[in-house]
């Protein structure tokens, strides 16, 4: 069982699910058949929207079809379903503000829309490129647009309100995802830290803080719901004789084994740390006392095959205590480690419980 960790969480922003992604595709096709019905019904429809609107509903449903039926990469649909909504905007805008559509554009006020929906909906490192894109095709296109009909005074007036209004959304936003994004790193960086933390340098098993952070999440105390469990506690045999031969060192090498041999042992479903010095836990949920003595038995011969830079003989006792022996898991660690000196006291290399 690993500690839960938030480490995998995404720094970029667009982290949309292709359910999202649907649903929002849907909302889009469902939005502008509500707006072309409404416009076209009230007779207040412009040719540009009579045009464009089907278009953006045939690409819309085209994406969707797309994202359902082929394996086509969801950040290309992004893009595409992107780039027809600031399209359909920068074209509208300009096209309204062409002299023979009138002079002042409703949809100018839409635009903003363009660097909002790229920085909700793109990764930031793509994000920030589209937006310098879309806002040079807005300047460009209506300077064209607006030169043609009216003086440059008056030409030069729209643009460079649009330009700095323009830049400084792309700015605020800049800055807003920037300042997400450091703090999804930190975040990051605080996980790994706790992380660290928790796990045993050098058996890379959880230490006594994470064994007791495990323990707390799993609630094993709790009155509502009463937990079947049973703990293990495994202590390595004479281990100060191994230090005392082979070193320092050495001992640490067999440490870091029995670690890693009882970690491959017990189910990914257990709880596996190291308690302190040479004892180890093993915290199992769910288990019939049989299947505990069988995972018991695995470890304690797991432990005694072992061979490390050629010291053998290496063996453990284990004390084991059930949840159904006492109301507290304290109470069972206790019962547990009474069971492991009496292991102890029994010549070592064997396993204990109430019942045997
Ligand atoms: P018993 O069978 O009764 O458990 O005997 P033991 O020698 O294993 O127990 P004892 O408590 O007398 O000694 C434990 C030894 O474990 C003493 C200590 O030096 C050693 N030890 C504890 N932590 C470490 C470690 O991180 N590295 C090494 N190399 N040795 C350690
Ligand atoms: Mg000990
Ligand atoms: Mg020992």
């Amino acid at each position: 069982m690993k500690l839960q960790s938030t480490s995998n969480r995404q720094l970029n922003t667009s982290s949309m699910s292709p359910t999202l992604f649907r649903r929002m595709l849907v909302v889009a096709i469902l939005g502008f058949s509500a707006i072309w019905t409404i416009d076209a019904s009230s007779g207040i429809i412009v040719s540009f929207d009579a045009a464009a609107y089907p278009i953006c509903i045939g690409a819309f449903s085209l994406v969707f079809i797309l994202s359902v039926a082929t394996k086509i990469n969801h950040q290309s649909l992004h893009f595409f379903v992107y780039f027809i909504v600031a399209g359909y905007l920068i074209s509208s805008s300009i096209w309204h503000h062409m002299a023979a559509n009138g002079l002042f554009s409703n949809a100018a006020q839409w635009l903003g829309l363009n660097y909002v929906i790229a920085y909700l909906f793109l990764e930031v490192k793509k994000a920030a490129p589209t937006t310098i894109i879309v806002f040079v095709v807005t300047i460009i296109g209506h300077y064209i647009a607006i030169i043609q009909y009216h003086t440059m005074a008056d030409t030069m007036g729209v643009v460079l309100n649009i330009a700095i209004a323009h830049l400084i959304y792309i700015f605020l936003l800049w800055t807003v995802i920037k300042l997400r994004v450091k703090t999804d790193q930190v975040i990051e960086r605080a996980d790994t830290l706790e992380n660290y933390a928790y796990v045993d340098l050098l058996t890379r098993v959880l230490n006594r803080r994470g064994i007791e952070k495990v323990f707390n999440e799993l609630n094993l105390d709790s009155t509502e719901q009463k937990k079947n469990y049973a703990i293990l506690i495994i202590d390595i045999d004479h281990f100060k004789q191994v230090n005392d031969i082979n070193g320092h060192l050495a001992g640490d090498k067999v440490l870091s084994s029995i670690a890693g041999k009882l970690s491959r042992t017990v189910h990914p479903n257990d709880v596996l740390g190291r308690w302190g010095g040479e004892e180890f836990i093993v915290l199992t949920l769910n288990r019939t006392p049989k299947q505990v003595m069988t995972l018991a038995e695995n470890l304690r011969t797991a432990v005694s095959n072992l061979v490390i830079d050629n010291i053998s003989n290496i063996t453990v006792s284990i004390g084991i205590g059930y949840s159904y022996e006492a109301s507290s898991k304290e109470a069972v660690f206790k019962i547990a480690d009474s069971h492991l000196y009496i292991a102890k006291q029994s010549g070592r290399n064997t396993i204990r419980t109430s019942n045997t």
